[in-house]
């Protein structure tokens, strides 16, 4: 019997964007995942430098973005944790959640090449296989990590940040297809990322 396999993906989400959607899509199509489990970020280890919106605001936004797929859901564990999200954490929280599960953990080529750096990396890796998926303006070669842990996907390419979305939001320029149209409207109706 082959062990059910899921797929997990870490961020801030401050907002989600059609970036995070396809990246999620082509990897659970790739690796025939079950689902993708969304996991928004309680405080961020590298962003406490700035302005992160309120953690219930990016999970409701998470939420409403992923509503309509069935196979993609959306996990409480980072936001209801006590201090900064560490991934070895979350990872370890989810095996012991579901230790039948093989988990596989989604990152764009920018996070992928600071995994290293990350807390425990070491143990990250037994913990869960690592898809590092192709995103505009990062490179995603070799960059020393474990062949057996990580494989990496090329996905359609998608020039959209978070950071540029708060941007024009701040500015009053457009997000409309940048994210999808209900985190459009979420955004405006709580005003978020206007300082
Ligand atoms: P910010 O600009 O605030 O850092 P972000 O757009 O990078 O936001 P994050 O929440 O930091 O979004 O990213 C979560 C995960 O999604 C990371 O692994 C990141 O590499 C990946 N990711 C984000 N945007 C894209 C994209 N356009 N294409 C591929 N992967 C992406
Ligand atoms: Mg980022």
């Amino acid at each position: 019997m082959t062990r059910p396999r899921i797929g997990v993906m870490g961020g801030t989400f401050d907002p989600i964007h059609h970036g995070h959607l396809v990246a999620a899509s082509e990897a659970m199509n790739a690796f025939d995942l079950e689902q993708v489990l969304f996991v928004p970020a309680g405080v961020q280890p590298f962003k406490q430098d700035r302005q992160v919106a309120p953690a219930e605001h990016r999970y409701l936004m998470t939420v409403i973005a992923t509503a309509s797929n069935n196979r993609f859901n959306v996990s409480r564990v980072d936001i209801d944790r006590e201090g900064p999200s560490y991934t070895y954490q979350t990872l370890r929280t989810l095996h012991q959640e579901m230790p039948e599960t093989d988990l596989f953990f989604i990152t764009g080529a920018d996070a992928m090449a600071e995994i290293l750096s990350w807390k425990n990396s070491e143990e990250l890796f037994e913990l869960a296989h690592f898809v590092g998926v192709t995103r505009p303006g990062h490179d995603l070669a070799d960059q020393g990590l474990p062949h057996e842990s990580v494989s990496l996907l090329e996905v359609p390419a998608m020039a959209i940040s978070s950071t540029d979305i708060r941007d024009r939001a701040r500015h009053d320029k457009p997000i409309w297809y940048l994210v999808p149209d209900g985190v459009v409207q979420y955004i405006g109706k709580h005003g978020l990322y206007q300082n």
